[in-house]
């Protein structure tokens, strides 16, 4: 099936604005998707026709609004393959969900000495909360580095897996280059060796049909919000096995079963995560955008976008001093990149009064800055609204503020 996105983007109708007087071009879909209407919508009639608190059956209202959120869960199972819905837990994102097991997980099986392996790749949110882990248990932070051309070095995993290790923490997509890292492989070899995986999934959910089982992840996380979705809801899966063992995150309603001043049993999965009142109409509504994407049809968005990302790169070669961070044929939705001799923020600020949204600087990847030795980059992402004709203008736009600029 081919995708008619002339069709697709009436679906977003804020794409269809002028800033600064020119029409919009929205490249930065890696930092937060757009929402089509279906999504709003349902945001929208949850909160005109059936809003209420979930989970406390106690009126009409909140048991459609629990039904609703219930759904959702089950709808994630199947997106992602999960064998059961109480391993589906609602966070706030994917920063959250990486919190909640780095502390739990943290707490339940890291000590004094332990080692966490994680990426040279990795977004802030998957090395700061293990830092952090690491700090509070006397553990170690070994980093599983990348070649220039973004190809992560899982050959180094041999050297780096000890009997002391007990997590890798990786990205399925990286944000800044793109690489679509092995991950099953990756699992594999640290099964063999007892340790567990974490995969950052945020960059991937939306252009990657995922399968944790046939991946056989312990965790993986992702948000809504970078997948057409609401801002403010994300997904931690978890095998049922670990969560089991997990202590809570955070304590208040929702998580117990009982509570009193002698003892508080804790609630079962996936509620013993889910502490208080969550996001009721963001997940309601990240259902929405779940069918959205299905509708389309994951591989066929994968496709088209892979078109997108190997038409603007050819593109982009043309201009001369052009630097492209991460090449690897397994890449996804992002191009990374420096233009010789102009700073990064110039380009960006240029390009968004030209109606360019891209990202720009060190796109909370700080350790990725540092392998190539910049302060910055410009970050252009895509998304199945975008088209070949918005690339083109974008490459006009560059290439005429080369000329400014150089
Ligand atoms: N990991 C990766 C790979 C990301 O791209 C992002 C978002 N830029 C995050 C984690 C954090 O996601 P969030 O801000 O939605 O928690």
């Amino acid at each position: 099936m081919t995708l008619d996105i002339a069709r697709i983007r009436k679906d977003f109708p804020i794409l269809d604005q002028k800033v600064y007087n020119k029409p919009l071009i929205y490249f930065d879909s890696a930092a937060s998707s757009q929402k089509p209407m279906q999504v709003l919508k349902k945001e929208e009639q949850l909160h005109l026709e059936y809003y209420g608190n979930i989970h406390r059956g106690a009126h009409f209202l909140a048991d459609k609004a629990t039904i609703e959120y219930e759904a959702v869960r089950d709808q994630l199972k199947a997106f992602i393959n999960a064998p059961n819905r109480e391993e589906i837990i609602f966070t706030k994102g994917t920063t959250e969900s990486i919190n909640l097991v780095a502390f739990s997980f943290g707490e339940a099986f890291i000590g004094e000495g332990d080692e966490i392996i994680v990426s040279e790749m990795e977004h802030h949110a998957n090395i700061v909360p293990w830092q952090m882990v690491a700090g509070r248990k006397g553990a170690k932070i070994r980093v599983l580095p990348f070649e220039d051309n973004g190809r992560l070095m899982i050959e180094k995993l041999d050297e780096l897996i000890n009997p002391k290790t007990k997590l890798i923490a990786v990205a399925h997509v990286a944000n800044t280059l793109g690489t679509i890292n092995p991950v099953k492989q990756i699992i594999a070899k640290a099964h063999a060796a007892g340790v567990k995986v974490l995969v950052d999934g945020a960059q991937a959910v939306k252009h990657l049909p995922v399968d944790v089982q046939d991946m056989d992840t312990d965790f993986y996380v992702f948000s809504a919000h970078k997948m057409y979705g609401p801002n403010g809801v994300g997904v931690l899966y978890g095998r049922k096995e670990l969560l089991e063992q997990m202590p809570p995150y955070q304590g208040g309603g929702e998580m117990i079963s009982e509570v009193s001043f002698e003892k508080t049993i804790y609630n079962d999965l996936p509620y013993k995560f889910e502490a208080g009142t969550p996001h009721i109409t963001g997940v309601v509504a990240f259902g929405e955008a779940i069918k959205y994407l299905e509708n389309l049809g994951v591989a066929e968005v994968a496709e088209y976008e892979h078109k997108l990302l190997a038409y603007a790169t050819k593109k982009l070669m043309e201009i001369p001093g052009m630097i492209i961070y991460g090449t690897q044929d397994e890449k996804s939705g992002v191009i990374t990149f420096n233009i010789e001799g102009i700073h990064s923020f110039d380009i960006s600020t240029m390009l968004d009064k030209m109606g360019v949204a891209v990202r720009s600087g060190r796109l909370c990847a700080d350790t990725v800055m540092q392998h190539y030795n910049v302060t910055g980059t410009i970050r252009a992402s895509f998304a199945v609204y975008n088209t070949f004709e918005e690339i083109d203008q974008f490459i006009a736009a560059l290439k005429k503020l080369v000329m400014m600029l150089s």
